[in-house]
């Protein structure tokens, strides 16, 4: 059965973008140089940094993303300073070319996650959306970093692209030996907002059908699935993260923002300044947050409300819930 996961708020989640680089050039890509920046972070700001965003009074996890967070050649040295921190949690989100020979240079014990992005069960699907030779490479990267010991989880961004294929992932995770799936909603940003025609989102019914459907039966093989609730019934309640939990989206330019989807635009709530961090003046996201709409988040409906739909009173069929609440499913065998 699945669980609706309301946002921890005794815990923060340090997005840490460390460079912006990244070898791909995937078809989705939410990374936008000109609002992100082109940096890669010098490792004594990164630490730095990273002391100010630990609080050891909860649990503080840290992912590494980027880019490609393994092209960063001081990763490991900050992947220990982050753990001598106090940071109960590490995850590197990678593409699974894991640069560097970062799986000879950290440990299953430094690290609690790999995080790989693979968005299809075989070469056609992926290849076509991440690029050419992608998928083997990945493939093989994530055998290497289980035969070592890792924990390795796979994050799977569903769009118009590649939806008929989710229905391959159960299996296909089950032969890798995965037992950890995070579905991924495809975000109108970076370069999908450069293409917004393709219509890549999925509709409230495929989204219920499909994502739910494939969810179950990966936890009847023993997976844990997490996706996000998306769509809201207009009866059920809706919360913005960003008014109740703790997470933290950190670029290389010094941005920070409580939102992913505000990531295209300058309305950052801090900014770290000569290594400072600053909340900065209104008007910036957290203003937009206190705006209440019966079309549930104010953030998708300003970028990507494309995947609302109203009846003949012009009233919202159903609310868009906050990006950050997921739906659980915990394996089954
Ligand atoms: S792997 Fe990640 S950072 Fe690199 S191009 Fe793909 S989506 Fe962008
Ligand atoms: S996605 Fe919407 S609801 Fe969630 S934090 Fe952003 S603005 Fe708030």
């Amino acid at each position: 059965m699945e669980k609706t996961v309301a946002f921890e708020k005794n815990a923060r989640n340090i997005f840490f973008h460390i460079l912006t680089r990244c070898n791909l050039r995937c078809r989705h890509c939410y990374i936008n140089p000109e609002q992100h920046g082109r940096k890669t972070l010098p490792s004594g700001t990164i630490t730095s940094w990273l002391k100010t965003l630990v609080d050891k009074t909860q649990a503080s996890n840290l992912i590494f993303i980027g880019g490609e967070p393994t092209l960063h050649p001081d990763l490991p040295l900050l992947i220990r300073a982050a753990r001598d921190m106090g940071y109960a949690s590490i995850t590197v989100d990678t593409n699974g070319f894991f640069f560097n020979r970062i799986l000879d240079k950290v440990t299953p014990e430094e690290v609690d996650y790999f995080s790989v992005g693979l968005d299809g069960s075989c070469k056609d699907v992926n290849d076509r959306i991440r690029g050419h030779g992608s998928y083997d490479k990945c493939v093989a990267g994530i055998q290497e970093a289980l035969g070592k010991g890792f924990n390795v989880s796979l994050i799977y961004t569903v769009s118009r692209l590649n939806m008929g294929d989710l229905k391959n992932m159960p299996h296909f995770l089950k032969s890798m030996g995965i037992h950890r799936f995070f579905v991924q909603v495809i975000g109108i940003r970076g370069k999908s907002a450069q293409h917004k025609e393709q219509k890549l989102q999925l509709t409230k019914r495929e989204w219920s059908t499909v994502v739910a459907r494939v969810a179950d039966r990966a936890a009847k093989l023993g997976i844990h699935v997490t996706y996000p609730k998306v769509f809201l019934d207009r009866a059920q309640p809706f919360e913005c993260a960003g008014l109740v939990a703790q997470n933290y989206f950190v670029f290389p330019n010094g941005r920070v923002y409580r939102c992913p989807l505000c990531e295209d635009f300058p309305l950052h709530a801090c900014v770290f300044e000569k290594n400072r961090l600053k909340a900065r003046p209104p008007i910036n996201e957290m203003d937009l947050f206190q705006l209440t709409i019966p079309e549930g988040c104010v953030m998708n409906k300003l970028i990507q409300p494309g995947n609302l739909e109203f009846d003949k009173q012009g009233r919202p069929r159903y609310k868009i819930a906050c990006c950050l609440l997921k739906e659980e499913i915990k394996g089954k065998s």
